[in-house]
């Protein structure tokens, strides 16, 4: 008999989606209406916190762009990004025309560097745009700070960071300018494609409001049930087409629901994976020390120096066996536009390169049984074993 595959990430989405789906499709109302602005309510009293606003998106690199374009990034201006990330982070600072600098990554936790952030700062610096890599909270109270020294914003990709906390306090609550979340299909929770932004700032989500549905400054929702005739709206800027459909948020709202169960189920697995790699030649993920939440996006192992076994070769031996896995990410500046562009040269990012010859994300979603991660397990091990 041959094993099915083990994917490196899968949704999980069940009949509750489905029907509410089918229920949202029946309600005359498909795109952003009453089930977007329960999706948003609902999430941001998730997070917990009672002054945020909450902006839903339909992609965390529409959010990203959102925010930069309504905290005034423009051309000249400059954006802190961490070199190990997805290339969204950065492009959304080039639509508008800015700059974005990358900074190396912390050689233990793999978030950005804050050192780095400090040595990267010029008079054209506007912003931090730090990621939570793989679900584990930056230094944000040192982001913080040095963005108070300099007067600069900060913009958090959250893409993986739900739910995450750092010295008990969730990501989405801190004091930064805003906070982009993914539902993108491999993500903690899925709507297929969707995001969410939150900030603590009425302007900042004003602006971004508008300027999610063309710079018009009422909703068609707005319009459509309003008592007075609903037909008059006035543009006030050339806006974007970022707005989520009520049948994603359909999708979003059960996915919420789940959360917790999805967020202990990634613990336990995480756990698992912690105790049981624990003797072989590979560097485990950073566990925050405290009680805090990672939210388990990721789980990252590193092939320790000295053992037999590259990377792309342990990569190629596990999907002969039938398991998936990937490698977040291919450093940014290895990638030919911005190499190319920004003249960047891997001397540059010592750690992001050590770390990129060595990184392997193993299997793990919320559907994975325990059979299928003892065999991921045992087939690390019989691979180190011959290494
Ligand atoms: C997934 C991801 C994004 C983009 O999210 P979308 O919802 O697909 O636009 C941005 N940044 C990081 C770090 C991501 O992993």
């Amino acid at each position: 008999m041959t094993r099915p595959f083990i994917p490196f990430a899968l949704p999980e989405i069940g009949s509750e989606e489905i029907d509410a789906v089918t229920r949202a499709m029946r309600s005359g109302w498909v795109t952003t209406g009453p089930k977007t602005k329960e999706f948003e309510e609902k999430f941001r009293s998730f997070l917990g916190a009672e002054d945020l606003e909450s902006i839903a998106v339909n992609s965390a690199t529409a959010g990203l762009h959102l925010a930069l374009e309504a905290l005034g990034i423009g051309p000249q201006d400059q954006v802190i990004v961490p070199t190990l990330t997805f290339t969204a982070t950065a492009e959304v600072v080039r639509y508008l025309g800015a700059d974005p600098v990358f900074v190396d990554i912390d050689p233990d936790t793999l978030n950005i560097d804050v050192q780095g952030i400090r040595r990267a700062i010029t008079p054209h610096t506007k912003a931090i745009m730090p990621v939570h890599y793989g679900g584990l909270a930056c230094d944000m109270e040192a982001i913080l700070e040095i963005a108070a020294e300099f007067d600069l914003r900060v913009i958090e990709d959250a893409a993986h960071a739900l739910p995450c906390t750092r010295n008990g306090r969730m990501i989405g609550t801190w004091n930064s300018d805003a906070t982009v979340f993914s539902f993108y299909a491999n993500k903690t929770i899925t709507t297929g494609e969707g995001g969410m932004v939150v900030t603590k700032n009425r302007h900042t989500a004003d602006r971004m409001r508008i300027m999610r549905l063309h710079g018009m400054n009422r909703d068609a929702f707005d319009r459509f049930t309003s008592k007075k005739p609903g037909w008059h709206y006035q543009i006030v800027a050339p806006g974007y087409k970022y707005n989520l459909t009520d049948i994603a948020a359909a999708i979003g709202i059960e996915q919420l629901k789940k959360l917790p169960r999805f967020l202990a189920r990634r613990q336990a697995l995480a756990d698992t994976y912690l105790r049981e790699l624990r003797d072989l030649p590979l560097k485990l993920p950073y566990k925050p020390e405290s009680s805090d939440t990672h939210a388990w996006h990721l789980f990252v192992i590193r092939l320790q120096p000295g053992i037999r076994l590259s990377r792309d070769q342990t990569i190629e031996e596990l999907a002969a066996l039938g398991i998936g896995t990937s490698v977040h990410y291919i450093p940014l500046h290895r990638h030919p536009y911005w190499r190319d562009r920004y003249s960047l040269v891997p001397e540059r990012f010592p750690a992001a390169e050590q770390a990129y010859q060595s990184i392997i994300s193993l299997p793990l979603y919320t559907a994975m049984t325990d059979a299928d991660q003892q065999y991921v397990i045992e087939s690390l091990r019989n691979l180190c074993r011959r290494a």
